[in-house]
């Protein structure tokens, strides 16, 4: 076998030794050699002269040394060739040598490409920033229009030759200009010639530089402002013999504005379209490297972004945002489909000027590969605006002179790009296909003059080629012919973030679809994220509403989980009978909310009540909670370790630390309250089902006395975990496990589980921002009731819609309403939800009013009311704000050692804020003992001593039974007084010290 080798690796040599002497760097050719050679031995220890194997290593190598910039389609053969005979497990060595020789060369080869990108970014802020500005042009063309007014103005030349000259000088100018254009997006010169890569930046420089041709000429010569003016001028002249200079001069200026609207216009212009191009240069860029890295796990690649600011007027490359990308559809990629479709039809349809048509080969030759080239070509793919406006551009009317230098111009562009598409494929394509090129080498006049004749039509409509190939994907898709891998594949859809939607304009539906439109929605709904496309009718909000219903939604209680018992979450809440929502949106089925749904549907009515719902509050039917609803547990996890130090004597243990033996042997000296203590079980863990309350003991643990993280003698202390003050519940479930960080230690946790009943100050919101707390909550038998004897179980305010114009909401009771009379769930997707019309034509059907409002009658008296209220069924969420957790009062209790002011949060047992509107109110009030109260006797009242001469605080002194106070300043021991102050105060003087500052105190009254 080793024969065999060399003997292969010598055919290698020689072939590249035969090769000519190319642009490939000396290096590359070398690398490739070595790793062929690396190649070969793999091969012969593995494969031991497979044919099979070495046919096709051969048939890669070579392929290699012929384009070795065009690796991609080699690894796309390679890797399609491993699959498909399975070498992958045959071979494994081989198959990561060939993988590791190709990812070598993608280094190279992407290395190239971010020099590319590097080089056309800059040429490109060369262009926006450089010193050619073409505003330069556009004054010596003003000038030059000034100049021949004048002369026709002097009746040395005629209207026509002025007219003519005008023309001229505009074309003259336009030329200059597109010159100038052409220059600076011409290819760098540091690009090899042929190579992939200066193919790609070629068509990239092209397709923007065509685009921008197209735009300034058009904006140019169908500039309305621009040909008022001068036709204006003209005739000003041509009546007025007498004609007023400063007239004139306003013209001419009024002439020059107009052409710096059109710059603007174009600078724009060239700055959207040289985003674009870079955008869809890096979108290239990246699925380049995408397709190429397929299988290569090392690599790995930051995502690039590019932004325009236009304030400092410079172009930013980012790292990727990270944003959520979602689908669009790409009306480009439509338009460009469609072409095809037409261009295809045009050509099948005249077999007689074809000489190749009737292989199926050469059919698919030319849709794919022929006219999917010259549509890229000579309407650039990617950016999609360079395509309607290239198109636009080639179907206004121009003079017939014009159109035929147009004409050549296209011809003679078609011509030799359907040359190189034609050697391209004769050096890389595929065995089929390669013959194909040249038998199409006799057709090429004919397909140029078809598409030239199509692209000139005045009769093509963007929109129209937009919609047809979208009608005819829609089939395709109902008839399930293409899926959506497929659409994303083929470029209809396209998932693109929120920087880059900045530069789209997307059409909401297809009919709204006009020329400048870049993309369509797949679905308005798509507009909205996950929690937004939940609300029912949100088309029907404010905004801000459904901003807030999207954001209340997530801090709903409901079933998230049902694993929930195996689950030990420190904080869980879980409600008792949680139901899908009667109205509801597809979206909801897709993300499985209707299989652990977070909320109820309640019977609403919209009235006051005895102002017990003033504001935001709601009003519980408490029948209707005795029944459950609302009704959640609140699960909590507590948790204790036996941790070791060091010795294996010093450790903790969990165990009841009130048992006897116990205390004895650990000399446990601290005695606490029993009662604490007595839900434990002799393995110290809180027995399930135990109920446990304020302070109460849920696992027992004593731990080393320890001084100084050393250990002392045998003695323990108790180190159990208790329930806070406030905390209570039932054991729910006990889980012992070896600890995660230390498998040697043993794990405890107990979860307690508390019943949640909704009480007054509870929180509950719709679906559309409606939020409010329990107010009250009414007997069922004082609650109003409808003659059907049907009892709500809210009553909302009616002024919480007005101000919020949450009409969703509304709608939502409607529909709500109708889908519980008739058992089905209502359709409230966002954009396409169920009609109105119908829900009140349903409810009038079933025998209630259309406008959904019932006559109620009072609870307590009986009495009807007089007017109707509006009842229905609308889904509400419990949100985990229970004031159950929020509930807190305090006397006296902790202070801050610093500042002598109450602690703060309820769970440091801290005072309730009295803030500055607080104190305003009772300033306001004129309270203001109650303002010395709240803030001074109540918080941080201090008294110090102050020095009557010099103003300083004394000093106090005890000296057995008496006390001495002098000033340390003055010495003085007479005219010292106490003084009432916050501390906070005395705590600013200190402040004050500390910066070499001296506040003095003047003692005003002395009492
Ligand atoms: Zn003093």
């Amino acid at each position: 076998s080793d024969v065999v080798g060399a003997h292969f690796t010598r055919e290698l040599l020689e072939t590249v030794s035969k090769l000519p002497e190319t642009s490939y760097s000396k290096r590359a050719l070398s690398e490739l050699i070595s790793a062929i050679n690396e190649l070969v031995f793999g091969m012969i220890k593995e494969a031991e002269q497979n044919d099979e194997i070495l046919d096709i290593i051969r048939h890669i190598v070579q392929e290699i040394i012929v384009n070795y910039d065009n690796i991609e389609s080699i690894e796309m053969d390679f890797e399609d060739a491993i699959s498909s005979q399975g070498f992958d497990e045959r071979y494994p060595t081989i198959v990561r040598s060939l993988r590791k020789l190709f990812s070598r060369d993608i280094g190279y080869l992407l290395s190239q490409a971010k020099e590319a990108l590097t080089r056309f970014l800059s040429d490109v802020i060369l262009v926006i920033n450089g010193t050619e500005r073409p505003e330069y042009y556009e004054l010596i063309f003003a000038r030059t229009v000034t100049r021949i007014l004048d002369m026709y103005a002097k009746e040395r030349i005629s209207k026509e030759e002025a007219y003519r000259k005008l023309k001229e000088e505009r074309q003259r100018v336009v030329e200059i200009i597109l010159e100038s254009i052409m220059r600076i997006m011409r290819p760098n010169e540091n690009l090899e010639t042929g190579s992939s890569e200066y193919a790609k930046y070629y068509h990239r420089a092209l397709s923007t530089g065509q685009y921008l041709k197209a735009y300034v000429i058009r904006e140019i010569t169908n500039s309305e402002e621009i040909h008022n003016v001068i036709m204006s001028l003209i005739e000003i002249t041509e009546k007025n013999e007498d004609i007023k200079i400063s007239e004139l001069f306003g013209l001419v200026n009024a002439l020059l504005d107009a052409y710096d609207n059109v710059i603007m216009r174009w600078k724009r212009a060239i700055i959207s379209e040289t985003l674009k191009t870079i955008k869809s240069l890096r979108r290239h860029f990246l699925s380049h490297i995408k397709k190429l890295s397929k299988g290569f796990k090392e690599f790995e690649i930051e995502q690039i972004n590019v932004r325009y600011d236009e304030a400092t007027d410079e172009i930013y490359i980012l790292a990727d945002s990270g944003r959520i990308r979602r689908p669009l559809i790409s009306v480009n990629t439509l338009v460009r489909r469609a072409l095809i479709e037409d261009l295809y039809r045009q050509i099948s349809q005249q077999p007689e000027r074809l000489k190749v048509t009737s292989d199926v080969h050469a059919r698919m030759f030319f849709k794919e590969i022929v006219l999917e080239g010259l549509i890229t070509y000579v309407l650039p793919n990617d950016v999609i605006d360079t395509t309607l406006k290239t198109f636009d551009a080639l179907n206004i009317p121009w003079d017939s002179n014009e159109i035929e230098k147009m004409r050549d111009q296209i011809e003679t562009t078609l011509r030799n790009i359907l040359e190189s598409i034609l050697s391209r494929i004769r050096l890389f394509g595929k065995p089929k296909i390669k013959p194909l090129a040249d038998e199409l080498e006799k057709d090429k006049d004919v397909i140029v003059k078809i598409v030239l004749d199509y692209i000139s039509r005045k009769d093509v409509s963007i929109r129209e080629l937009a919609l047809r190939e979208l009608n005819n994907i829609r089939k395709d898709l109902k008839e399930r012919k293409v899926s959506w891998r497929e659409l994303i594949k083929n470029g209809i859809v396209e998932y693109i973030d929120a920087d880059e939607e900045e530069n789209l304009y997307v059409a909401l539906y297809p009919e709204d679809l006009e020329d400048e439109h870049t993309h369509i929605e797949v679905d308005p709904l798509l507009i909205l994220g996950l929690s937004a496309s939940l609300i029912p009718f949100p088309e029907h909000n404010a905004s801000p509403r459904n901003v807030y219903g999207a954001n209340m939604m997530r801090q709903a209680i409901g079933f998230p989980f049902a694993n929930f018992k195996y689950r030990p979450d420190t904080r869980q809440h879980v409600m008792f009978y949680p139901e899908k929502p009667i109205v509801r949106s597809i979206v909801s089925k897709y993300i499985g909310f209707e299989r652990r749904p977070a909320g109820q549907n309640f019977v609403v009515a919209i009235i006051s009540y005895e102002g017990y719902n003033m504001q935001d509050a709601i009003i519980f039917n408490k029948g209707a909670l005795e029944r459950g609803l609302a009704r959640s547990m609140f699960l909590k996890t507590y948790e204790a370790e036996e941790m070791s130090y060091g010795t294996p004597e010093a450790k903790d243990e969990i165990i009841n630390p009130m048992n006897e033996e116990v205390r004895r042997r650990y000399q446990l000296i601290y005695r606490p309250q029993e009662e604490a203590y007595s839900k434990l079980d002799e393995d110290g863990i809180a027995r399930v089902g135990s109920r446990l309350k304020g302070s109460y003991v849920v696992i027992g643990k004593i731990s080393p006395e320890r001084f100084g993280g050393e250990q002392i003698g045998i003695r323990r202390i108790d180190n159990s975990t208790k329930l806070s003050s406030e905390e209570f519940g039932v054991v729910d479930t006990v889980y012992v496990m070896p600890s995660p960080e230390n498998v040697k230690n043993m794990l405890v946790r107990v979860k307690v589980r508390s019943h949640m009943v909704p009480e007054i100050g509870d929180k509950f919101a719709s679906r559309h921002g409606q939020k409010g707390v329990i107010g009250l909550i009414v007997p069922e038998e004082d609650m109003p009731f409808t003659e059907d004897g049907i009892v709500p179980d809210v009553i909302f305010n009616p002024h919480a819609i007005p101000s919020r114009k949450t009409v969703g909401h509304i709608l939502e009771m409607l529909a709500g309403k109708v889908g519980a009379l008739i058992g089905e769930e209502i359709d409230g997707t966002p954009f396409s939800g169920t009609n109105e019309e119908w829900l009140r034509e349903m409810l009038k059907k079933l025998g209630f009013s259309y406008r959904g409002v019932e006559v109620l009658y009072d609870g307590r008296t009986g009495k009807r009311f007089l007017a109707e209220i509006y009842m229905g069924v609308i889904y509400y969420q419990r949100l985990h704000h229970l004031v159950e957790d929020k509930i807190h009062a305090r006397s006296r209790g902790p202070v801050q050692i610093l500042t002598k002011q109450p602690t703060e949060g309820k769970s440091r047992h801290g005072g309730l804020r009295f803030g500055e509107m607080e104190k305003d109110c009772l300033i306001g009030h004129g309270a203001a003992m109650a303002l010395k109260d709240r803030l001074l006797d109540e918080s941080d009242k201090t008294i110090i001593y102050v020095c009557a001469k010099c103003g300083n605080i004394a000093d106090e002194q005890k000296v057995g039974n008496t006390t001495r106070v002098f000033c340390r300043v003055c010495g003085n021991t007479e005219d010292i007084y106490p003084v009432e102050v916050s501390y906070a105060f005395k705590l600013l003087l200190d402040e004050l010290k500390s910066l070499l500052i001296f506040p003095r105190l003047r003692v005003g009254e002395r009492l």
